[in-house]
């Protein structure tokens, strides 16, 4: 059973007198930098681009520097600008000017478990993962109560690194829920295991081959569109607040009756067997590499695929049925 931590394990007096610099201002850098200062935690933010999030810094009041800068006055740095530009901003504009005893910290592990950022060792290096949106990390921080994250230490030449990501996470006030310790092999495997296999892969095709057999089958496509995707979230609602079970309790016992006996023929051994598939090239970093690759290629096969599903009949038929929902 994995390690819970409370407010009571973590102890915002490790920040005292630190800077923290907060790379990015976009999802998670804006909820993560306004929690710290809101918790008395003395931030900065690195930022290189002139974009929206720059604007949103400045009306927000908070103090901007070029990356470097940023880097160069502080002693966290806390990389929150998209995973696939890291490395990139990492040899470029923090690497030059990480000081021995400084806190490399991340909100997802990617980088650091596929060796593309290979931090030098008179550095800690950390995580702190909030498991939850940028939005929502925000508003429950206002709310008093924060959401659960998992925290992580990749190298902890301080001695300190644990209570660095302690700290952290209380001053997201992520140890009011509960924070959980995990591994950055463990993390980054089953974020991306969760998001294929499951979350965003596996339900997006559930949803798309149940849609295209219905129509093919005859049925009409607003139809298809209400049962097989817009009920999904009534569901998700249940299994979220009840677990599996308490969904079963929530709907009728024809759906359950029909649900349990048939789930099990639907995602078979085969498709198990398929996840194990998926799980390997995860591990061996294959995955990893083909989406690097990808991305410094310009995105040619991301590119396609979005053109072709804009196209698509459930896309068509969905914008119709949102709009009875505006
Ligand atoms: P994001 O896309 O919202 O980041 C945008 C910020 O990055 C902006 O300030 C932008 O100016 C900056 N940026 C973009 N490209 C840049 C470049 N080339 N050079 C310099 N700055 C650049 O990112 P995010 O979704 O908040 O993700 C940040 C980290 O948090 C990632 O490691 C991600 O995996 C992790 N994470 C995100 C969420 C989430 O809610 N989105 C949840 C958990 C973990
Ligand atoms: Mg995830």
């Amino acid at each position: 059973m994995a390690k819970m931590y409370y407010n009571k394990d973590a102890d915002l007096k490790v920040l005292k007198g630190k800077q923290v610099a907060v790379i990015g201002y976009g999802i998670q850098g804006r909820a993560q930098s306004l929690n710290l200062r809101d918790s008395g935690v003395k931030v900065v933010l690195g930022l290189n681009l002139k974009d929206e999030t720059w604007k949103r810094a400045k009306a927000d009041r908070m103090k901007i520097m070029p990356i470097p800068e940023a880097v160069k006055s502080s002693d966290i740095v806390m990389m929150l600008i998209p995973d696939e530009v890291q490395k990139k901003v990492y040899d470029a504009d923090v690497a030059p000017y990480l000081r021995e005893g400084m806190v490399l910290d991340f909100a997802h592990g990617f980088n650091i478990h596929f060796k593309r950022i290979v931090p030098p060792n008179t550095v800690d290096v950390i995580m702190v993962a909030p498991k939850g949106p940028g939005a929502l990390v925000r508003e429950t921080y206002l709310a008093g109560i924060g959401v659960p994250a998992l925290i992580a230490v990749h190298q902890d030449h301080s001695g300190k690194a644990k209570k660095y990501a302690l700290a952290i996470a209380k001053g997201l006030k992520a140890t009011t829920r509960g924070v959980i310790e995990t591994t950055f092999k463990e993390e980054t495997e089953t974020d991306l295991f969760g998001e294929q296999v499951d979350l965003c892969g596996g339900a997006s095709q559930l949803v798309k081959a149940s849609f295209d057999v219905l129509v093919d089958e005859g049925y009409q496509p607003e139809i298809a569109y209400f049962e097989v995707l817009h009920e999904l979230k009534l569901i998700i609602d249940l299994v979220q607040k009840g677990g599996i079970e308490g969904m079963w309790d929530g709907v009728s016992n024809t759906a359950e009756y029909g649900g349990r006996t048939r789930g099990p023929v639907i995602i078979d051994s085969g498709v198990k067997a398929a996840m194990v598939r998926t799980l390997r090239d995860i591990q061996s970093g294959k995955f990893a590499k083909e989406w690097v690759d990808e991305y410094e290629a310009g995105m040619p096969t991301l590119t396609k695929l979005r053109k072709d599903a804009e196209k698509s009949n459930i896309e068509v038929v969905g914008k119709k049925i949102r709009k009875m929902f505006d």
